[in-house]
């Protein structure tokens, strides 16, 4: 599944290419039928929120896409490549094309709908001044876990699996403590450590979270088993203390920590 680096990663890719032009949209397996209403029509502007992407075609004409687990794009040069698979959308200038795959919501929003959607959603590190506090608001006033909330993308938008993980981990907190219990500060530091990681996400395909004075090879580019402190690396030693990292699964996802780095005050 993408984060939200990702995804913003395909907005400006994306907006440096359509935006402004006239596009061709089809649907070639038939099942976003809608993409005639965007046939011919000028893309004015790409938002990336979190996961979620929102494609102004004006006349309250929003193009909805999240891509969920599965959902991929693929870009190239005219001419169209014959299409393959299960080929949701295609939209095309006389220079290039993008095709859309596998996403959990391709469909067309009207201005209140998507209005509704971003009241709805927290807060996304990677927007250029956004303000944490609505997030922290949220975590303060909650007993769960801290694990479940920073990806419950009501309280912060575009945070996934690996950085969720990496992030508790460089925070040094565990996954288990409640929002209650982290204060504004403890806060902050992760909201800016996820700009930061995520930011850096963006230019580097691979998402790369650990220090090099953490590696076991500190010079040079990270090798494939040092690139994140716990995230799938269940069993294998700990990059600074040695522990074996455990995982566990939380609300359907995979969790993994390090049980002496990120105790908890309740000794978890
Ligand atoms: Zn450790």
């Amino acid at each position: 599944m993408p984060e939200g680096n990702e995804v913003h990663r395909f907005r400006d890719r994306q907006a440096a290419t359509f935006i402004g032009r006239n596009v061709r949209a089809d649907s070639p397996s038939g099942q976003f039928p809608d993409a005639a209403l965007l046939d011919g029509r000028k893309l004015r502007g790409i938002v990336a929120h979190g996961k979620h992407l929102g494609y102004d075609f004006g006349r309250e004409l929003i193009l909805h896409v999240h891509l969920g687990r599965f959902g991929d794009f693929t870009e190239g040069k005219m001419p169209l490549a014959e299409p393959k698979g299960a080929l949701r959308l295609r939209i095309s200038t006389r220079t290039d094309w993008l095709e859309l795959r596998g996403p959990s919501d391709c469909s067309i929003y009207d201005q209140e709908k998507w209005d509704k959607l971003m009241a709805r959603l927290g807060p996304d590190p990677l927007e250029k001044g956004s303000d944490p506090h609505p997030a922290f608001n949220r975590i303060a006033a909650s007993k769960a876990p801290i694990a479940l909330l920073i990806m419950d993308q009501s309280v912060i938008s575009g945070i996934g699996n690996i950085y969720r993980a990496e992030l508790l981990y460089r925070a040094r907190l565990s996954p288990f403590q409640a929002g209650s219990r982290i204060d504004l500060k403890a806060f902050q530091a992760i909201w800016k450590d996820a700009r930061k990681l995520m930011a850096d996400g963006m230019i580097d395909r691979r998402i790369v979270t650990t220090r090099p004075k953490d590696r076991p090879h500190p010079r040079g580019k990270a090798e494939s088993g040092e690139v994140h402190y716990v995230y799938r690396r269940q069993g294998k030693p700990c990059l600074v203390c040695g522990t074996a990292i455990k995982s566990r699964e939380m609300a359907g996802r995979t969790l993994y920590w390090c049980p002496s780095c990120q105790k908890d005050s309740a000794g978890k």
